[in-house]
């Protein structure tokens, strides 16, 4: 792996990136940063906590500086879309540390807070908007943003773009964007709904990929603890009583069980709070603060509240709920062991989640080692379900 000088950044952004301490570039920035200096289309396919930010927008602010244009009112020249508000705000937050020196504007537009601000800002001018799809379409309907200036446009977790049902409103955006343009599309997963998306976005694309879901797990300490449902919380709380859980996401499936276990979690005196999309984008980012300055020890998630969230030093991913889609498994556990430091994953399974267990074993393609070493263990496998076959976790958990 070579340094970051030989891609030829300028010099502003090197020593951007040397205040940041990053010293050699990830995987996926190697393979990124050059075709798109070069202009090319990319589809990058890698998860967050790869580098991947950085992978794109070191590029997009090379080429919009050395372009020398201008910003101009309300046609920003590089346009990054991002699913949810937390990811657009953290892009948005490094493309603005990175282009210190710069003479680069640029601001973030997100939904569930005040519009008008980013009107203004607008009006005056950027050259590169960070934005959520609903919010970008609310201010291109009211005339405060065109896109017919844009040069280089981002499409960032596309697949959970598609997840979230902002198909409709991709493809309006893409709609307005021009012919001539530069595109990259980045996605953790390609299922074929992405892989059609890029194909109607993309030119030519050069294919960038990291780690593939088998192997971006390999760092993180995995285990599987079979639990009925009603000891899953007391189970919680007593697991919680190890200050080796440092600082835990917690995961649940819905958001009124997120809240349950937040406010359970709280009554035993462990500092907790809760995000989903029911909470307000200020309370989100409240309770998201206290948890990277450590003034809360857990935070309890949904899947799609939690996406994008970049937390330092998670020690513990607790699935209290296992995902019913398996990628979301990968997304959740690889929230831990960032940056090439350890993390554990601990995941609850009562009997009617065995399948999903199975399932996600098959997209890891590694059977989850089962701990016993808990005071609930639940040793029969289900009875009475359909399609109850064999499965290597089932395997495991028989008696020796
Ligand atoms: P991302 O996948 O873009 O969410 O980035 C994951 C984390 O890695 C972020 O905290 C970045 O600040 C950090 N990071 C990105 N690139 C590098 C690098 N080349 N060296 C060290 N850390 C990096």
């Amino acid at each position: 792996m070579s340094d970051f000088q030989g891609f030829g950044l300028v010099k502003p952004i090197l020593r951007a990136l040397k205040s940041a301490g990053y010293t050699h570039p990830t995987p996926i920035q190697d393979q990124a940063i050059t075709p798109l200096m070069e202009h090319k289309d990319l589809l990058g396919i890698a998860q967050t906590g790869t580098g991947k930010t950085a992978a794109f927008a070191l590029p997009t602010l090379h080429l919009l500086a050395t372009g020398g244009k201008k910003a101009l009112r309300r046609e920003p020249r590089g346009l990054i879309l991002a699913p949810t508000r937390e990811l657009a705000g953290q892009i948005a937050g490094s493309i603005h540390a990175y282009s210190e020196d710069l003479p680069l504007r640029s601001m973030v537009a997100v939904g569930g807070v005040s519009i008008r601000p980013q009107m203004q800002k607008l009006n005056r001018g950027v050259h590169i908007l960070v934005a959520t799809p609903g919010r970008l379409l609310d201010l291109m309907k009211q005339g405060h943003a065109s896109l017919r200036s844009v040069q280089i446009f981002i499409l960032d977790e596309a697949d959970r773009m598609l997840d979230m049902g902002f198909i409709h409103d991709v493809k309006k955006i893409a709609a307005q964007l021009p012919d001539r343009r530069q595109t990259a599309l980045f996605s953790a997963t390609m299922p074929k709904n992405v892989k059609l998306l890029a194909d109607k976005l993309l030119t030519k694309p050069v294919l960038a990929e990291v780690t593939p879901p088998a192997t971006t797990v390999e760092k993180i300490e995995q285990q599987v603890l079979f639990v009925p449902q009603n000891k899953k919380m007391q189970l919680l709380i007593e697991m919680l009583g190890d200050k080796k859980i440092q600082r835990a996401l917690i995961f649940a499936r819905t958001k009124y069980g997120a809240n349950r276990v937040s406010e359970k979690i709280t009554k035993t005196g462990i500092n907790a709070d809760a995000i989903h999309g029911n909470k307000s984008q200020n309370a989100r980012q409240k309770a998201l603060d206290k948890f990277r300055t450590g003034s809360i020890r857990v935070l309890v998630a949904t899947d799609i509240a939690a996406r994008g969230i970049d937390v330092e030093g998670i020690t513990h991913v607790i699935n209290f709920d296992l995902p019913n889609e398996p990628e979301n498994y990968v997304h959740r556990i690889g929230r831990t062991a960032r940056a090439g430091r350890q993390g554990v994953a601990i995941s609850f399974c009562q009997a009617n989640e065995r399948h999903y267990l199975k399932n996600i074993e098959k997209v890891i393609r590694q059977t989850i080692p089962v701990s016993k070493n808990h005071p609930y263990h639940e040793e029969q496998p289900v009875k009475n379900e359909a399609n109850n076959k064999k499965s290597p976790a089932l395997e495991n958990n028989k008696v020796k």
